[in-house]
């Protein structure tokens, strides 16, 4: 399953006013373009161009333009993945709009494709396109197949050996293959997937990798690569942000690093993870001055594994007293957390006595007032009042979905 143009259509299911029209949404801060909808890409709008150099291209096309957000793509996102678990128990999230679903044992597979796509789109009003394959390397190719080509409504199911399919799909086209590796495929005559579902598998090891040799089993309908039910236990926990302006002020980054450790703190608890150390980083721009450029990091280790959110803020601000260098203008900081361990079972300190039950408590109560009530209802007052070292988000539409004041009214 895969969303098409999703960030664009996720605006568009509260803004039906926007169908047919070119849309295209930006990267965090307004940098740059990372979603088209059909239009923009037939006006030659391309991922990754810089907002500034492109908007009075945009402007002249009449596109509209939205910052990203992320509270509503990522409710969307859930929304259509509770749709696909209503036709199979067994899937992968793969990512905010990719799904693999195990369709072993059911009949009739292209209607059932149908089905779930609409009702994907009755449910959701998020339109999809279905892959049907015996392996997820060729479900990826079925579904760009389905994407492609309108005659087959959204949904198509391809079967090894497909000759004339495989023939139209180039080497960078296939699910995990590198452009950095297309030349050397052709080196050895191979351009397409068909050539590459007919090389020697032992070959392809020998020169390649056990990866790519999983790849041509899995051209031709051999499954090398399971469903991952359980997405893997993240390795750390990153939050970071450019500031909207230049910040040289310590209280202003004193803020920002106490909200993104807030960040940190909540998605650590949502996975049920605690951290082992902590990292702050702050930079200036790398586009300024080479002369003046300066970035630096500093780790602490926790005496326990925590999650506690006043724990995760104080450990940030002294890392961040040891690297801010006065009289810079920075451009960016974050905190990431490592060392992540389920908050159950963590390694108790000797001498370390924290009164874990109550802030444990505090914890769970914080987040349940931030879900129910919107985020940051309550918060710590060290991520201050100031906005000014916000992201800039100048054209982000309402969080429809998410917070009661942006709900759509009708007039
Ligand atoms: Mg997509």
């Amino acid at each position: 399953m895969d969303v098409n143009n999703f960030y664009v259509s996720c605006e568009r299911v509260f803004r039906p006013d926007l169908e047919g029209v070119p849309v295209v949404v930006l990267s965090n801060n307004d940098a740059c373009i990372i979603a088209r909808s059909q239009e923009s890409k037939g006006l030659g709008f391309k991922m990754g161009a810089l907002f500034h150099k492109v908007l009075p291209d945009l402007k002249k096309a009449g596109v509209k333009v939205f910052s990203s957000n992320y509270p509503l793509y990522g409710d969307m996102s859930d929304r259509a993945v509770s749709v696909y678990r209503q036709f199979t128990p067994r899937l992968e999230i793969y990512s905010i709009d990719e799904s693999f679903l195990d369709l072993s044992g059911f009949d009739e597979l292209l209607d059932l494709g149908q089905k779930i796509k609409q009702t994907t789109k009755r449910d959701t009003g998020l339109p999809v396109c279905v892959g049907i394959a015996q392996t997820k390397t060729l479900a990826k190719i079925a579904n760009r197949i389905a994407k492609k080509n309108p005659q087959y409504n959204g949904v198509f199911k391809l079967e090894a050996g497909d000759a004339e399919q495989l023939q139209k799909i180039e080497n960078a086209d296939i699910w995990g293959i590198s452009r950095r590796l297309d030349p050397k495929l052709q080196e050895l005559g191979i351009y397409n997937a068909l050539d590459l579902s007919r090389a020697d598998p032992k070959k392809i090891r020998q020169k390649f990798s056990v990866v790519l040799e999983r790849m041509v089993y899995e051209l031709n309908g051999i499954s090398c690569l399971d469903l991952e039910e359980v997405a893997p236990a993240k390795k750390g926990i990153m939050v970071s942000r450019g500031f909207g302006q230049y910040q040289d002020k310590y209280p202003r980054i004193q803020e920002a690093v106490a909200v993104y450790a807030t960040r940190a703190g909540e998605k650590m608890r949502k996975q049920g993870l605690a951290a082992n150390t902590l990292t702050t980083f702050l930079r200036t721009s790398p586009q300024g001055d080479a002369q003046t450029y300066y970035s630096n990091s500093h780790t602490v280790a926790f005496p326990e594994a925590t999650n506690d959110t006043a724990l995760i803020i104080k450990a940030a601000w002294w890392c961040l007293k040891k690297i801010y260098r006065p009289g810079l203008k920075y451009q960016k900081a974050g905190v990431f957390l490592d060392g992540l361990v389920n908050a159950d079972c963590t390694q108790k300190d000797f001498f370390f006595k924290p009164d874990t039950g109550k802030s444990k408590t505090l914890m769970t109560v914080l987040d349940k007032l931030n879900k129910d009530h919107g985020r940051d209802t309550v918060r710590f007052a060290a991520s201050g009042v100031s906005t000014d070292w916000k992201m800039r988000q100048r054209m982000v539409s309402p969080r429809y979905t998410t917070s009661w004041d942006d709900i759509k009214t009708i007039p």
